[in-house]
């Protein structure tokens, strides 16, 4: 299955897509986590995309599509992914679509998560990340066992610069300005399924694989 999922920052794209890669046996791609890694390698595109990010700001869209055009040609996408955090615009979405034709593909559910933005402020304020192994704690839903240290390294869970109330506002309005418009336009595919992503994190999976259930049969 190939399946985007859309939704503002903070609407659990990344935790929903880690239940889904086990549910459905297909790879997770996140454009932030690669451009986080480019960062954290020190590479040319990592220099070249640190402080967009900082801000809250998104890459150039040649930069993405040329990164999802090479990651989507790797064999373990023959069968299908999972992206989160891409398409972001609309001129991301033709480019995505374009990729997809060449290889004789196409998109089968854009999953929204919809969220208020003051959730997706409160849970992205709230979270944190050991530094160590990566894993992702919620000081609301999901709180480490000791106060904020790492249930696993017992190392003290650190905050992502863009985590940040100031520029996670910044994020949220990037979102709205760019990437909200991508809802009504794969609305007019008849693709996308609205979920509710203010609810409990098993009601949300549940309610998600009802509907892919659907669009499979
Ligand atoms: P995320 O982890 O998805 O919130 O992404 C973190 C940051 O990476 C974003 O705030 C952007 O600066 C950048 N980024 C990730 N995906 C994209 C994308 N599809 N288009 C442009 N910038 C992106």
């Amino acid at each position: 299955m190939r399946i985007v999922l859309l939704g503002a920052p903070g609407a659990g794209k990344g935790t929903l897509a880690k239940d889904l890669v086990k549910l459905l046996g297909v790879p997770h791609i996140s454009t932030g986590d690669m451009f986080r890694e480019a960062v954290a390698s020190g590479s040319e595109l990592g220099k070249q995309v640190e402080q967009i990010m900082k801000s809250g700001a998104l890459v150039p869209d040649e930069i993405v599509n040329e990164l999802v055009k090479e990651r989507i040609s790797k064999a373990d996408c023959r069968d299908g992914f999972i992206f989160d955090g891409y398409p972001r615009t609309v001129q991301q979405a033709y480019a995505f679509d374009e990729m997809l034709k060449e290889m004789g593909q196409k998109i089968d559910a854009v999953i929204y998560l919809k969220v208020s933005e003051d959730v997706a402020v409160r849970r992205l304020t709230s979270r944190r990340i050991c530094p160590r192994c990566g894993k992702i704690y919620n000081l609301l839903s999901m709180p480490p066992k000791n106060n904020e240290t790492c249930d696993d390294c017992g190392i003290k869970l650190i905050q992502r610069g863009d985590d940040k109330e100031d520029v996670v506002r910044n994020r949220f309005k990037v979102y709205s300005n760019q990437t909200v418009p991508l809802i009504d336009y794969y609305k007019s595919k008849d693709v996308l399924i609205e979920i509710n992503a203010e609810e409990d994190h098993r009601i949300v999976v549940e309610k998600v694989m009802k509907m892919l259930g659907k669009v499979r049969a």
